[in-house]
């Protein structure tokens, strides 16, 4: 056991024992120290040498280290790599110490409350996230608060899969759970949804109801929580959860600048599940969260032509949830068309606001949060340079409202702190040089002295040189000693006597003298003084700050709304968009629409993009896609949802005309993502994912199914398809683009009302295929997927076997088949309540085959081509091909 019994050990272990879930950064000196496991693990993690404190000890305490001044870029680096680590500082001057110095943990630091620039995207946010699963109804109340900006909402998810949904669509970075059973069971299935996310529990106690309220009503200022919100009450467990974790990692009474505590409205806003966000390539890909755009233009990337880090954040909002009513959709796209010319005026003033938002939330934190008086000025700057927006601004409802936060008294003190701040304030607080002369009588006298300190030194050292006669002589100052007169050995003869000899060099002597140490005490009592009343007056400046946050998040808002009008105004203008027309019909009419992000991919590529037209109505509500692979699909299926969303969150869209009646949530299921490591596969995703839409999609939703039931055999599959498609067409109503290789599907159109067939358009011709991307009515001929995989570059030989095998089953099931036939393989498509059943589609038909497969047949609906590399397909085929010409020579 190693010798823990001494009074720093002692220290360090009761400190630790406070923070055992992080790694706890020890200041000693000049250094930050870690010990016992902490080291092991830092050590490894940053990989820097793992030393031991003590090492003639037999069990020496192993120990690593890493220096104080670049402490925030190994602090980034662990917490990157999901730990988190409790800040440890003297707490006093070492120097005044009386026994050991005084220590504690000042701030801890995780994915979700990092406050230093360096480390978080400037243009996205930064949510922790809290939840808390009611064992009642199995209901989940959860919060979300962006800790650098103060946005924070708060919700209830009737069931854990819908809970699941929406947090993984805000891709938080950090999650909070209470450690009781249920809390940890929670936990468990959120770290197989998300496995790169930060995820912990926190005392129960955190979530207990009346604590919960007690802490919401410190951080709001309020003594009633229906003051905050009336919904708060009986769910103030999460959100009252999240300022405790607040006040316990930064050692601070408030978060500060989350004024408000909303309620996340379902009914004016679209919620988009973590499926759709993926599928519809929203997001750039980024690294923590899985629902990045593989593609390397995103919808976003596309649109950010943003100027601000605060237009950068609402704009990602405002694509994450597009509004449900009209009005406010109208505003938005009123005030994109009146800049539509006017939006490059505004852009030189917005390029000038720095983020007000994480300044400020910097600022009122104080040193502690890494601020100075450079966040200070760039704070104060920006608030000025947002009164100038606010002139500039010919869109009279964004003017008033950047108007109406710009509080008198925030330009007042902005003005102020212009003109008091230096213009190149220092780096730290520690230093003097913060503030210019004039701004405090008391401080310029001390500037003064400090300033005629150097001319004396100067003097001085002209004095001396001229007296000794030595000119090299020189005056100079370190920590340690202070001032000193340095001579070279060469002069050391001309030293006069008086000079009192401090140290040794190699090329010389260093020496001190009554009149030296006298201005030393002088003038560093008056430096000392100097900085102590910088670092008082920044403190005050601060605190003035963080009194106006109410009109500083507004000002903020107010900019981020400017900067994300021009952005979609330059887009519109920039790219040829048009304002879409909405109405409250369950239409949807794209006129020549195109997809925003590969149509300028294929530009860029030299490649023409085929504009697609997409009627939905009464009578064509669901439209039933076929064609062949690489046809244009997905992406005509794609491209009408990102209209729709675009036009709802409030731009012009890439079309001669779109015409859409407002769509209250779009859901999609495109594209095959395997789950293995969660033990979900192919099939199980997709199935769970239609399992979701189809308890939440509405008569006015806009769904978007490409390719379902493919990962189990062809019947299963099939069946499964037309029971989903049915139950969409005759239950819910929704607008739906349906993509299938299923052509038995097509038949839907004879059964259901308002369910039409399209293809995209092929020119064929004999073994060669060219894809037109062209969207008509009508059903494909055929799939083609011999022709593509030709494209693909499979060799004649697996080619021409597949052709035989396709050739011999299409025959077969051109046979006419026996009424027993009929009657054993008639799918089960009856509807599952009411209606008239179905007549039985010609998909029996082709069901007809299952009575007697052919071994080949049987092989073929085994295949699990989801589950084969292309390799390992055409290994298959090969031992085919020889098993047939076996049996051929055989017989
Ligand atoms: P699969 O069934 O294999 O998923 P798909 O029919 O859905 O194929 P898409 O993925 O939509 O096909 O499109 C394949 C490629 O075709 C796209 O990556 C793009 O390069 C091109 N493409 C799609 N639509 C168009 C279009 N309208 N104009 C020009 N090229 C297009």
């Amino acid at each position: 056991m190693a010798n823990t019994d001494t009074p720093l050990m002692r220290q360090y272990l009761e400190i630790k024992s406070r923070y055992k879930d992080a790694l706890l950064f020890f200041r000693m000196g000049d250094f930050y120290e870690l010990f016992f496991d902490d080291a092991l693990v830092a050590a490894k993690a940053l990989d820097i040498a793992l030393t031991s404190r003590n090492k003639n000890d037999p069990n020496p305490v192993p120990m690593c280290g890493v220096p104080h001044h670049s402490g925030a870029n190994y602090i980034n680096r662990l917490v990157n790599a999901g730990f988190k680590v409790a800040i440890c500082e003297q707490m006093e001057d070492p120097a005044l110490a009386k026994g050991i110095v005084k220590r504690d943990v000042i701030r801890v630091v995780s994915p979700g409350t990092r406050l230093d620039p360096e480390s978080l995207d400037a243009k996205a946010p930064n949510y922790t996230h809290a939840a808390l699963p009611n064992s009642a109804d199995g209901s989940v109340d959860w919060a979300t608060v962006d800790f650098t900006t103060g946005k924070f909402w708060f919700g209830r998810a009737k069931t854990r899969g819908d809970w699941l949904a929406h947090a993984m669509a805000q891709a938080p970075a950090e999650t909070l759970f209470p450690d009781t059973a249920a809390g940890e069971d929670l936990l468990l299935s959120w770290r197989d949804a998300m496995p790169r996310v930060f995820a912990q529990t926190a005392p129960a106690f955190y979530f207990d109801e009346t604590y919960a309220a007690e802490r919401i009503r410190e951080q709001f200022l309020v003594s009633h929580l229906a003051a905050v919100h009336p919904a708060l009450s009986g769910r103030e467990g999460a959100p009252g959860a999240l300022i405790k974790y607040f006040q316990e990692t930064q050692k601070a009474p408030r978060i500060p600048s989350a004024l408000r505590l909303e309620l996340w409205a379902l009914d004016t806003a679209m919620e988009l599940d973590a499926a759709t966000v993926r599928a519809l390539e929203l997001f750039p890909a980024r690294a923590g969260h899985g629902l990045g755009s593989s593609r390397d233009v995103s919808l976003l990337s596309w649109l950010d032509r943003t100027k601000t880090a605060m237009g950068g954040r609402m704009l990602r909002d405002w694509i994450l949830r597009p509004l449900t009513k009209r009005p406010q959709i109208e505003e938005r796209l009123n005030q994109v068309e009146e800049l539509l010319l006017g939006h490059a005026l505004l852009q030189p003033a917005l390029n000038e606001i720095y983020d007000l938002e994480r300044l400020l939330s910097r600022v009122s934190l104080g040193a502690g949060a890494m601020a100075g008086a450079r966040e200070l000025l760039a704070l104060a700057g920006s608030i000025a340079k947002a009164s100038e927006l606010a002139q500039l601004t010919s869109v009279a409802s964004l003017r008033e409202r950047l108007l109406s936060a710009l509080d008198p008294r925030l330009t007042e003190l902005a003005r102020v702190s212009l003109e008091s701040l230096a213009e190149k304030p220092p780096a730290t607080t520690r230093e003097g040089g913060m503030f210019r002369k004039g701004h405090s009588p008391q401080l310029d006298e001390l500037i003064e002295l400090s300033e005629n300190g150097e001319q004396w030194l100067a003097s001085f050292e002209a004095r001396e040189r001229k007296a000794t006669g030595i000119n090299s002589l020189k005056v100079r100052f370190n920590r340690v000693f202070g001032y000193y007169l340095e001579i070279t050995k060469a002069n050391l003869a001309a030293a006069p006597a008086h000079y009192i000899r401090k140290q040794t060099m190699v090329g010389g002597e260093r020496y001190i003298t009554e009149e030296l140490k006298g201005f030393e005490e002088k003038i560093l009592t008056a430096e000392k003084k100097r900085c102590d009343l910088e670092h008082a007056l920044f403190r005050e400046f601060c605190a003035k700050f963080a009194e106006l946050s109410g009109p500083i998040t507004e000002v903020a808002r107010a900019v981020a709304q400017v900067d994300v009008i021009c952005a979609l105004a330059a887009v519109a203008s920039e790219e040829g968009y048009v304002r879409p027309k909405l109405d409250d019909s369950t239409e949807l009419e794209i006129i020549e629409g195109r997809h925003p992000t590969v149509a300028v991919a294929m530009k860029r590529q030299k490649a023409s993009f085929v504009p697609n037209t997409i009627k939905l109505g009464v009578r064509s509500r669901f439209l039933l896609i076929t064609g062949p692979n690489m046809g244009g699909k997905s992406t005509v299926m794609r491209q009408t949802a990102l209209i729709t969303l675009l036009a709802q969150l409030g731009s012009f869209v890439p079309a001669q005309s779109a015409r859409i009646g407002v769509v209250d949530q779009i859901f999609t299921r495109i594209g095959a993502s395997d789950n293995i490591a969660d033990g979900a596969s192919t099939f199980m995703v997709e199935m769970s994912e239609m399992s979701f839409i189809l308890r939440h999609a509405t008569e006015r939703s806009l769904i978007l199914i490409d390719e379902v039931g493919r990962g189990t055999s062809t019947y299963d599959g099939m069946s499964l398809a037309w029971a989903l498609a049915a139950e969409i067409c005759e239950r819910i109503g929704a607008r739906t683009l349906f993509a299938t290789h299923y052509h038995e599907l097509t038949q839907l159109a004879g059964q259901y009302k308002g369910v039409a067939n399209a293809r995209v358009a092929v020119a064929h011709d004999g073994n060669s295929i060219r894809f037109l991307y062209r969207l008509e009515a009508g059903v494909a001929e055929r799939s083609y997927g011999i022709l593509v995989a030709r494209l693909a570059g499979l060799s004649d030989s697996v080619l021409n076997t597949a052709e035989a095998m396709l050739a011999q089953l299409e025959s077969q099931s051109r046979k006419p088949k026996t009424p027993a036939d009929k009657n054993q393989l008639a799918l089960r498509l009856d509807r599952p309540r009411g209606g008239e059943p179905l007549a039985p589609p010609a998909v029996q038909v082709a069901a007809a085959e299952v009575a007697k497969p052919s071994p080949i047949e049987s092989w073929l609906t085994a295949l699990e081509l989801d589950n084969l590399t292309p390799m390992q397909a055409m290994a298959q085929l090969a031992q085919w091909k020889q098993k047939i010409s076996t049996s051929n020579t055989q017989h």
